[in-house]
């Protein structure tokens, strides 16, 4: 890869906040002429039909990620999400403040009602713990696992594009 883009993933989310908000004030404007934001506002209808079907397994994790050891929600998940996730989240429109250094073990992108990311870690989005699996209905379940692999699968795409994009450019960060 390109070393300008190596440094996209820092392997820590505090890292990656900086840059991924510097390329979007710079690269903003000039990905609104690519086709990459209406993919991007197809992937979010998705990513929000994911979210619904979440919310209440959204809920068990928010209460498992307030334990002192920060459940599977933990801090050392949340830096898996590198600049280019959080430039995704960015362009999708979420409004993120900075993720707060951790005053607990927990990923600082959890609140009280789940995940604040639209577009997740594929780490976040493929795991499934035994107590989320065994408080869902089978059916619904299997339906929410075909979804989520769309999304991984768009999210994939979306990346690809993203970078071949800022390849073209002189990469800001
Ligand atoms: S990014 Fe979201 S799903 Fe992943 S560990 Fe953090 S709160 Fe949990």
């Amino acid at each position: 890869m390109n070393p300008g883009l190596d440094r996209l993933y820092p392997g820590d989310c505090q890292a990656a906040w900086p840059l991924a908000q510097q390329l979007m004030a710079e690269e903003g404007p000039r990905l609104a002429a690519t086709g990459l934001l209406q993919e991007v506002s197809r992937l979010v209808s998705l990513a929000e039909e994911l979210e619904n079907r979440m919310s209440e397994p959204n809920r068990v994790c928010a209460a498992c990620g307030a334990r002192p050891d920060g459940g599977c929600c933990s801090q050392a998940i949340a830096d898996e999400a590198d600049a280019i996730l959080l430039l995704l989240n960015l362009i999708a429109g979420l409004k993120l403040d900075k993720p707060p250094v951790g005053t607990s073990l927990a990923c600082p992108f959890l609140d009280q009602d789940g995940c604040r990311l639209l577009f997740k870690p594929i780490f976040c989005l493929n795991y499934d713990c035994a107590r989320l699996k065994g408080g869902c209905d089978p059916e619904q379940f299997a339906r929410y696992q075909r979804q989520r692999a769309l999304l991984l699968q768009g999210q994939w795409r979306l990346e690809c594009l993203l970078l071949d994009h800022l390849r073209t450019q002189r990469c800001p960060v």
